[in-house]
């Protein structure tokens, strides 16, 4: 296939090595990033996407994916895909999707999961929202960027299902952080409280297979030393998103806006930024009631 990638940094730069590695013409462009190898430069995200039979982009926010698009949609052959992998709020996701079908161009959003690691890997899961046609020819392309694609309904219910996944997530790293910092508080192992909870009513992803607590559980990023992993900032984009698309569909999420409060201060006036977002444990820790 044809493809064109723009956006290449630490997840975009991988994706497009992996398409390009099993045998697809891949162009790409960056403003910054430098070009991967197997992927031919061009010189602006519309030289990147003239003639292509998808275009992909792994962008960092709304804005910045509807700027592109206004370049890139004009010049797209007709049924061309226009496969949008960055995660942006589900407004944005919705208003490309719409001005590529104006201009018969088929619009997809399928933003992922599994990090940088699963980028290099190819094992990222992508959640797509968009038609059947678009659909079925981004499918082999899903299949070498990752392991996992789910076709979640039309377009924005890709973003819709990471963002409210991502704000479970959020809430229960939160929760068992707490719980963490409660147990050191009343004399509980730490080893005794992941044995009893990782195997009754209150286990999850956070406790079972991220554990933040260093050396209980499986390998995690808390057992070095919170090196992301998966950074307090990208869970912070991710809260926030949930609580601007919340907002814009009156509903009523308190638990998720509490988390993207404390991972804003985490964030913003502590020290969690570029740390591990399982680093809340380090900070509850250290705090009382007060
Ligand atoms: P990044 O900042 O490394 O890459 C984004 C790239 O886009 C940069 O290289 C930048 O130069 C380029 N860019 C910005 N504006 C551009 C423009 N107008 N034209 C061309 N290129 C432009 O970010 P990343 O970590 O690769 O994340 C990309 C997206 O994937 C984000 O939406 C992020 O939320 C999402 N995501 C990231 C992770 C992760 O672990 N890093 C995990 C899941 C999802």
């Amino acid at each position: 296939m044809k493809i064109g990638f723009i956006g290449l940094g630490n997840m975009g730069g991988p994706m497009a090595t992996n398409l390009a590695a099993a045998g697809h013409e891949v162009t790409g462009f960056d403003l910054t990033a430098p070009c991967p190898e197997g992927v031919t430069k061009a010189d602006s995200a519309e030289a990147a996407a003239k003639g292509q039979q998808v275009v992909v982009t792994m962008l960092p926010n709304g804005a910045i994916l509807r700027a592109v698009a206004d370049q890139i949609i004009p010049v797209m052959d007709q049924g061309a895909v226009f496969l949008d992998c960055s995660t942006v709020d589900v407004d944005s996701a919705r208003a490309v999707a719409t001005q590529a079908e104006a201009a018969g161009v088929l619009g997809m959003d399928a933003p992922v999961s599994g990090g940088v690691g699963g980028a290099a890997a190819g094992t990222l899961t992508f959640m797509a929202g968009g038609s059947d046609a678009a659909f079925e020819i981004a499918k082999p392309l899903f299949d070498i960027m990752g392991q996992k694609a789910v076709h979640c309904g039309a377009s924005g219910a890709g973003q819709a299902a990471k963002i409210c996944n991502n704000m479970i997530l959020g809430v229960t790293m939160i929760a068992t952080c707490e719980a963490f910092a409660l147990a050191d508080k009343l004399g509980l192992d730490r080893a005794k409280m992941f044995d009893v909870v990782s195997t009754s009513s209150g286990y999850s992803w956070s406790m079972n297979a991220y554990c933040p607590a260093p050396g209980v559980g499986p390998q995690s990023p808390a057992d070095n030393g919170y090196k992301p992993g998966f950074a307090a900032e990208l869970m912070l984009k991710d809260l926030r998103l949930s609580q601007q698309a919340a907002e814009s569909a009156d509903a009523d999420t308190p638990m998720g806006q509490l988390a993207a409060a404390l991972y804003t201060t985490f964030v913003e006036t502590e020290d969690g930024k570029g740390r591990d977002f399982s680093a809340m444990l380090p900070r509850f820790e250290k705090r009382g009631r007060g």
